[in-house]
């Protein structure tokens, strides 16, 4: 495709805005449309590889299934309700309240142009308008527009928030044809190729910012964009100095690792927001220029995440790092929002320059599950850590969330390439009711209007209206899931063949009152777990992963840990979809799906085994009311791991400030004593009903802090005390011998969920279990505290 016609795309929606919003107005009872005053802006510089998929403006898509209820929500309790003092305050007043806080404003921009140009929303782009104004406004002298103090420039997140800033005010350009922020955009660049180079006198860019220099040279991005806006080739000789940069020697080598070993986890501190960020600037970089290696290295990081990376809800990264092959713990940090929508723009990036239908894949199955997951449907609040279990940490505040400003531009992105055109007409990329505008490569208008209430149903109705009879094709995906589908064309069976793209392309002369329907079957799918889930499955139905939900228990079964699956198997779990009751309705097509359940241990007067029927709820709707959910389910009892406490009560010295458990069979899942105390001793117990006869102890270590998190054992090592009745006092029985020799201050290497056993001489009888020791102060000698993952006893046989 020509460059002309790569920006046709992006411009013609916005001349056409007056009549698309008048369509609009009707729906959404808007009353002024902005487009009087767009102006957009062409590139200057035409990209080598042309795009095999065109995205398309937000406008030309109308959303108004369960994906536009999140957009809807996305912009209307979050985007136009963010305050502009709280983004602009660190630029106005430097330094910001936080060393990352100035990456919010540019994030925002990014996101809510594009929810202007989808709605149109006056309140929205008067807000644009004023926070774009001020901002540049903040630029000192030398172009700076970040939020640091001169003496500390350039030593943590400031090139990264130079990077958001252009990101921000380059989208804003774009949409509203606005160029007063153009200058601005720049002065930051030219301030950037000043500072940063392989010349005398210049900084080195990799020493800029953290994780390796992966979050200074996200600034890749925008640099390039930049230099196809203006055609400036000192733009394009900086963008050339970072891919240097990433190669030397102290570089996190992402093009070189990448296409050597191929693997994330190798490349720099394997940090994935910032990594991710970084291959995302490369795709742009490699749309200008056309440098094989760098799609080519890219395609290996895709491969590698999904292969090897990523979770079943599309999230990847636990502590925010890519870890080694399938180590995917269900609590750990789990499922950072920044890198789940960086992962979905890596996918859009890749889809837009492959036009393979492997890429909408990875879109939707991200979009529904992980991203939607971290939205509290609402709109209002955001989750920056969204794991496979827990609860989800909702929140509506800025501070210190770099997600909650990320998961916002993920919502936003979605109309750009929900349904896009390429050389052979239209391709549909996600399924939702509502209508898409679209003119084909020569100009042809069409409109697709949708309706379906997908995902909760398979039935796919797409109607195809071109301005005059016209000859071209439409493509569908067949998702990779379904196993039975079908398609006509106005009542007529058609092949479902798919061309070497992944897309069924359904070629002949279209004309208005054309109909096309699609089936896809929903069916629900068992996946069995492996590696870190062994004894656990989780359960797909159609493209959602669904998960148990606490708010769907019923009131004998209180808890989560009461409940495993009926089976492995989809005849003894027999899923069955009913629609959500109240609390959980988040949208008119919402499900909840019955199975089959027993009682994994004894709970009130409910036997261990006793059949049940729970409801699962779709991940994405998991959590909202505030309960615990978890995605991967155990099979069978509780007492077939030999684990006598998991029946128990748990409790500890002091409450602590961590929401975990130490007979949940998650060593990642751990509790603390911290309450910034000093403390002689802390223990951690488990109160059984009745007593058992116990030879083997194992004592998972929680996490270790800067200030403490474990035993100090100089005086004597952590002892394991029973209590063999209900009302005796506690007897010491044993101790964790291997615990290594730790002291207040020094953890000797002590690592999360490492395990610690203590061997009964002879087998004793215990009502009640703890271990006892000295918590350990870390570097701040006023308070101590100590952690727990598990605490587990076994019989002999065990
Ligand atoms: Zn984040």
């Amino acid at each position: 495709m020509k460059h002309s016609d790569y920006f046709r795309a992006l411009i013609q929606p916005l001349s056409a805005l007056n009549p698309i919003l008048a369509v609009y107005a009707s729906a959404a009872a808007l009353t002024a449309a902005p487009a009087a005053t767009l102006s957009p802006l062409p590139d200057k510089v035409t990209p080598v590889v042309p795009d095999r998929q065109d995205f398309q403006a937000p406008d030309r898509e109308h959303l108004t299934g369960w994906i536009g209820t999140r957009i809807d929500a996305n912009e209307a309790n979050r985007l136009v309700k963010l305050d502009p003092a709280r983004l602009l305050e660190g630029y106005r007043k430097r330094p910001g309240r936080q060393s990352w806080d100035g990456e919010h404003i540019g994030k925002w921009l990014h996101a809510a142009t594009l929810a202007w140009v989808y709605t149109g929303d006056p309140a929205l782009r008067q807000k644009l308008d004023y926070v774009a104004s001020e901002l540049i406004k903040c630029q000192l002298e030398d172009g700076y527009l970040g939020t640091y103090v001169e003496k500390n420039r350039w030593t943590e997140w400031d090139v990264w928030a130079h990077k958001y800033n252009l990101i921000g005010l380059l989208t804003y350009i774009r949409y509203t044809g606005n160029l007063e922020p153009l200058p601005a955009c720049r002065r930051m660049a030219d301030l950037l190729c000043r500072t940063f180079g392989d010349e005398p006198g210049q900084r080195d860019i990799i020493k800029a910012g953290e994780h390796v220099g992966l979050a200074p040279t996200s600034v890749l991005e925008p640099m390039v964009l930049l230099y196809r806006l203006t055609g400036e080739p000192r733009y394009l000789d900086f963008c050339k100095y970072i891919l240097r940069a990433w190669e030397q020697p102290d570089g996190p080598k992402v093009i070189s690792t990448l296409l050597t070993a191929k693997r994330v986890d190798k490349v720099g501190d394997a940090k994935a927001y910032e990594m991710l960020s970084c291959l995302n600037g490369a795709l742009e970089y490699y749309r200008t220029t056309g440098e094989p290696k760098i799609l080519e290295a890219c395609l290996n990081a895709w491969t590698d995440i999904v292969r090897n990376r990523l979770y079943i809800t599309g999230a990847s990264s636990y502590g925010e790092v890519f870890h080694d092959d399938f180590d995917l713990p269900n609590v750990a940090n789990v499922g950072e929002t920044c890198v789940t929508v960086t992962w979905l723009q890596f996918n859009a990036q890749l889809l837009r320059l492959t036009g393979e239908a492997r890429f909408a894949e990875q879109l939707e199955h991200v979009i529904l599950n992980q991203l939607f997951g971290a939205q509290l449907c609402d709109g209002s609040a955001w989750g920056y850590y969204v794991q496979m279990e827990g609860k989800k940490p909702y929140t509506s505040t800025l501070d210190g969330q770099c997600c909650l400003s990320s998961g916002p531009r993920g919502v936003a992105l979605i109309p750009t390439f929900a349904v896009t055109t390429d050389a052979d007409g239209v391709v549909v990329n996600l399924y939702d009711a509502g209508t898409a505008r679209l003119a084909l490569r020569d100009g042809t208008p069409v409109t697709l209007t949708t309706t379906t209430h997908y995902p909760a149903d398979g039935n796919i109705a797409v109607a195809i209206d071109p301005d005059q009879p016209k000859t071209f094709a439409l493509k569908v995906r067949v998702p990779a899931w379904c196993r039975d589908s079908s398609v006509r064309v106005n009542g007529q069976a058609a092949s479902l063949n798919a061309g070497a793209d992944g897309y069924v392309a359904i070629t002949r002369e279209w004309k208005k009152g054309d109909q096309v329907e699609l089936q896809f079957k929903l069916e629900p799918r068992v996946i069995v777990g492996d590696h870190k889930n062994q004894g656990k499955v989780a359960i797909l139905y159609g493209p959602l992963v669904l998960a148990a939900d606490e708010a769907l228990l019923g009131d004998n079964l209180r808890s989560l840990s009461a409940v495993s699956v009926a089976g492995t198997t989809l005849a003894a779990l027999d899923v069955t979809p009913e629609p959500a009751p109240d609390p959980v309705k988040t949208w008119p097509g919402a499900q909840v799906f019955r199975i089959n359940a027993i009682a994994r241990k004894r709970v009130g007067s409910l036997k261990a085994g006793t059949p049940l029927q729970i409801r699962l709820i779709p991940f994405a709707d998991a959590g909202t009311t505030g309960t615990s959910y978890k995605v991967w389910l155990p099979v069978g009892l509780a007492s077939a791991s030999g684990n006598v406490l998991l029946d128990g009560q748990e409790s500890r010295s002091r409450t602590g400030n961590v929401d975990g458990s130490i007979i949940d069979e998650d060593p990642h899942s751990f509790v603390v004593t911290f309450n910034n105390q000093p403390r002689a001793e802390d223990w951690f117990a488990v109160t059984l009903d009745q007593p058992e006869t116990i030879s083997r102890v194992v004592f998972f270590h929680g996490q270790t802090f800067h200030d403490g998190g474990w035993f100090d054992v100089s005086a004597g090592k952590p002892r394991v005390q029973v209590k063999a009745a209900k009302d005796a006092a506690w007897q010491t029985a044993g101790e964790l011998a291997d615990y290594p020799a730790t002291t207040a201050t020094d953890t000797a290497g002590l690592r999360g969920g490492e395990r610690f056993t203590c061997q009964f001489a002879q087998p004793v009888k215990a009502f009640a279990l703890r271990v006892v020791g000295k918590p350990a102060s870390g570097d701040n000698a006023r308070q101590a505290f100590a952690s727990c993952a598990e605490l587990q006893a076994f019989s002999g046989q065990h």
